[in-house]
């Protein structure tokens, strides 16, 4: 048997049903805060993630050489694909430009429980300028998609990259510098981040201030010890949210992101019922485009681990309603199988799910297929009730049976 390779999944009928459902209705949350939908290509020339990420990056993803010689990768995430349509096609659009897209992603990870090497994001930037009023849309939009899905049990943490950034600028430490350290604080490697604090000639005492920073969590209140733009900046973000009618944020600091191009608001979603790899969604405010041959033009985005955020809703013990087919068509003997196609055709041309019998088998086993399949109605065509130009209906449900004539069937199914 040749098996699927590590780190990816085939899913079932009831899965897909299940993911269709989700992905159908963060779309929804998606337009009815208006944004639209984009889509990139799932490969992507290798140095659009260098660029964006360092050479590191390569370690982590499915990068090859292609026929054409060319160095190709599968796309680790969707943000740098979505910033490069931007800079390469979109520039001409009004801005605000709100963007919204789902995905796979590839990443060459050891695999475990919500960590696969192909899994799915979605996402989404709103391209203009920085402003808190984007920030808390895009924040907001996060918010109204985990909400809508029914998950309870989640943290939305906020962050400004900018406290962190001049706390250490004001040691001395800025640029190429700062990088690692913020790396390392946002894996909360503390001794590591020390130890690269002293390197970089901060006194022990500015390098435990920097990591007692980054333990500050709370309500925006916390901020009152901290002066300066971005204090204000997260107060007025945290206020817009507040008449949008969001209550669950808090501040975290300790949010970091590490990677250069985050400029100020950075936030993460996590739902701790999902342990180890509790984080469901992370973003921030960033500036992409210069490095990608465009002007500088400055977003804010966010991607949802998919996946994961459906094993929190597992865990929760949420599930959608599972589909069902309407009609089972079953002919009681050769004689109405005529009758039975043409049923069968008008009930899906009018958008009634239906089926039919394609095994040949006896009336009995038919009942027995349809109860297994989970078919809500059998509709079984019958000599005598042909005549008359009915059918009779049985509620798999209740067992209940009633003579329909065809002409009403469709109404009576729907
Ligand atoms: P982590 O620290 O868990 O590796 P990350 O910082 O690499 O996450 P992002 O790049 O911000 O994550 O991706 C956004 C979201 O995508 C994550 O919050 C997570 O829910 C999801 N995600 C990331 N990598 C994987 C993976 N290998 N398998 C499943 N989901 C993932
Ligand atoms: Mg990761």
């Amino acid at each position: 048997m040749i098996q699927r390779p590590r780190g990816t999944r085939d899913f079932t009928p009831e899965e897909m049903e299940t993911r269709r459902y989700y992905e159908a209705m963060m779309r929804s949350a998606c337009v009815s805060h208006g944004f639209r939908e984009v889509q990139t290509p799932i490969f992507e020339h290798t140095e659009l993630f260098t660029t964006k990420s360092g050479p590191g990056i390569i370690e982590e993803i499915y990068a090859f050489k292609d026929k054409g010689d060319r160095d190709i990768c599968l796309r680790p995430e969707l943000t740098a694909s979505v910033i490069r349509f931007f800079v390469n096609d979109l520039t001409n659009y009004p801005r605000p430009l709100k963007m919204f897209y789902y995905g796979p992603c590839f990443r060459y990870e050891r695999p475990q429980a919500g960590r696969y090497r192909e899994f799915y994001q979605f996402g989404a930037e709103a391209i203009g300028s920085p402003t808190p009023e984007m920030d808390a849309e895009v924040i907001g939009l996060a918010a109204s998609i985990l909400e809508r899905t029914g998950l309870k049990d989640y943290r939305i943490r906020v962050g400004h990259i900018g406290l962190l950034k001049g706390m250490l600028r004001t040691a001395g430490v800025e640029g190429d510098q700062a990088l690692p350290i913020l790396q390392k604080l946002d894996k909360k490697m503390y001794d590591e981040a020390r130890t690269l604090m002293e390197a970089a000639g901060m006194s022990i005492e500015s390098a435990e201030r920097v990591i007692a920073m980054t333990k500050v969590t709370g309500p925006i209140e916390v901020l009152k010890d901290f002066e300066g733009e971005a204090r204000t900046y997260l107060e007025e973000v945290f206020e817009i949210l507040g008449h949008y009618g969001f209550r669950n944020l808090e501040v975290d600091l300790g949010v970091v992101r590490g990677l250069a191009y985050y400029t100020g608001m950075v936030f993460e979603v996590d739902a701790p019922k999902l342990g180890a790899e509790k984080q469901i969604c992370g973003g921030g405010s960033y500036s992409l485009s210069e490095l990608f041959g465009g002007e500088k033009v400055f977003s804010t985005g966010f991607a949802i681990g998919f996946d994961r955020t459906l094993l929190a809703l597992e865990k929760e013990g949420v599930a959608p309603k599972r589909f069902r087919v309407k009609a089972y068509v079953v002919p009681v003997n050769e004689g109405t199988r005529k009758k039975a196609y043409e049923i069968t055709a008008m009930l899906r041309r009018e958008g009634v799910s239906a089926d039919m019998d394609l095994m040949r088998r006896n009336m009995g086993k038919n009942f027995k297929y349809a109860d297994a399949a989970g078919v809500e109605n059998v509709i079984i065509v019958g000599e005598k009730e042909i005549e008359t130009n009915s059918v009779n209906v049985r509620d798999m449900s209740t067992g209940e049976q009633i003579l329909v004539p065809i002409e009403g069937l469709v109404a009576r199914l729907k």
